[in-house]
């Protein structure tokens, strides 16, 4: 059987085409339109928001400086993703794949 590999739409590395999840940056449908993580909205190429929810789709990576997909890690170096709470008095580090923090509940944008 043949195993033609195609690059991830979202870390660009080689993944089988029959990847239900990305082994790489853990991203559903790695091969099918790019889809907001938070809403699930089907999502132009290139897009830096999503046109639904207007979450920021691009993050840049704290520890390899490269821009990376939203998710839980980077889809360049695979460390984890924290963001801060806007919240002066919380401050909590949390994913960015939530709209709001998971302590205080202020929306994180
Ligand atoms: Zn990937
Ligand atoms: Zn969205
Ligand atoms: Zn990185
Ligand atoms: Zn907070």
């Amino acid at each position: 059987m043949a195993s033609y590999k195609h690059p991830c739409k979202y870390c660009g590395k080689l993944i089988a085409r029959d990847s239900n999840f990305c082994p790489f940056c853990t991203q559903e449908n790695p091969l099918g339109p790019m889809r907001c993580p938070i809403c699930r909205y089907p999502l132009e190429d290139g897009a830096k928001i999503c046109g639904h929810c207007g979450i920021l789709l691009w993050s840049m990576c704290k520890s390899c400086g490269k821009e990376t997909f939203l998710g839980d890690k980077c889809s360049n170096c695979g460390v984890p993703i924290v963001i801060v709470c806007p919240n002066p008095r919380c401050r909590t580090e949390q994913p960015p794949t939530g709209k709001k923090c998971i302590k205080c509940g202020k929306p994180l944008r």
